[in-house]
């Protein structure tokens, strides 16, 4: 069993990126911007937004934070939104998702100029992904199809079953895997809360992504000998072990699942970091204007 370390990869890229950025600056272009919307003081995206901006720093990005009150109304939000798509020293931009019930995340979502979405969770990034023409991919399916490909793990012709069909990661994950590129040509299953006898997919997979957000859900005896599995859940659980009082579990029973997968990745330090890691690449691809002209 070998260990994906999310971790280290993601430093790597982020060092390549400092790089680019250092030549980038030197040539006289402008330092990058990616600015973040913050709404509320939700603890776990406080997290991760404290680890968008740390990355910032780290590859020589400036960023900004707005923070926002949970009773901000929806029209303030908008408000916000449009100052961002009409600042032009803001490269791209992110709403830190949940938002407040009271606002209606579809709206805000459409708000953003595509070409400063460097989340692409707009439908007009969704839609060029599913047409294989340039646009910001999602920070967490990217982060994974980048992972897979520096441990150089061969996809094509391979059986992927994905578990979580969200608009972020499950269903963006089963489009770019099935997709014929190189990194792609799977064949996808794409399972959820209405599946039935999931074991009987899972047994069959060569790789699994499990993206529901369920602690351990996916036991050893769901997983065959030498199968890659790539774990997406981060939920906070109560412990007595750390400073915080939490901690974070993922999807998979991880001492059952990792002595019968020939890959697999560890939470935290598997796809989490590479989430921050692809934003930060889709940032300067903002900043290149390599995307949107
Ligand atoms: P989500 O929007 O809550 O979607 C969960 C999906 O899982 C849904 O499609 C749901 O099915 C499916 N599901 C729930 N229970 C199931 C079950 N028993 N069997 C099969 N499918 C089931 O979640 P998300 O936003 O995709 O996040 C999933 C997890 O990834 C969470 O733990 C989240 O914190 C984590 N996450 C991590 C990162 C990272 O960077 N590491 C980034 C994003 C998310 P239905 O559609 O039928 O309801």
């Amino acid at each position: 069993m070998q260990l994906i370390d999310g971790k280290k990869i993601s430093l790597e890229l982020q060092e390549d990126i400092a790089i680019e950025v250092t030549q980038m600056m030197a040539s006289g272009l402008k330092q990058p911007h990616l600015a973040a919307i913050l709404v509320g003081n939700d603890g776990g995206s406080e997290t991760y937004v404290a680890s968008k901006i740390k990355a910032c720093e780290r590859v020589g990005f400036k960023s900004t934070l707005i923070r926002l009150p949970d009773y901000v109304t929806e029209e303030k939000l908008l408000q916000a939104v449009h100052d961002l798509n009409n600042n032009n020293d803001v490269d791209g931009f992110i709403v830190q998702l949940p938002l407040p019930r009271h606002i209606n995340e579809h709206k805000i979502i459409e708000a953003v100029k595509p070409s400063k979405d460097v989340d692409g969770f707009h439908p007009i990034n969704v839609g060029r992904m599913v047409l294989n023409l340039p646009c910001y991919v999602s920070a967490t399916p990217y982060g994974i199809v980048h992972l897979l490909s520096a441990y150089n793990i061969e996809t094509s012709g391979k059986n992927c079953v994905v578990i979580g069909r969200s608009h972020i990661v499950g269903s963006p994950m089963s489009i770019l895997l099935a997709k014929n590129t190189a990194l792609g040509n799977c064949t996808v299953t794409l399972c959820h809360s209405k599946t039935k006898d999931l074991i009987s997919h899972t047994l069959k997979a060569d790789i699994i992504i499990c993206a529901l957000g369920s602690p351990e859900f996916l036991k050893g005896n769901m997983v065959k000998d030498g199968a890659i599995v790539i774990d997406v859940g981060t939920t906070r659980v109560a412990s007595t072990e750390t400073k915080s009082g939490f901690k974070l579990k993922g999807d998979v029973m991880f001492d059952e699942v990792a002595p019968k997968c020939s890959y697999i990745t560890p939470v935290p330090g598997g796809v989490g970091p590479m989430t921050i890691a692809s934003l930060i690449k889709n940032t300067l691809l903002a900043a290149k204007k390599d995307i949107y002209k």
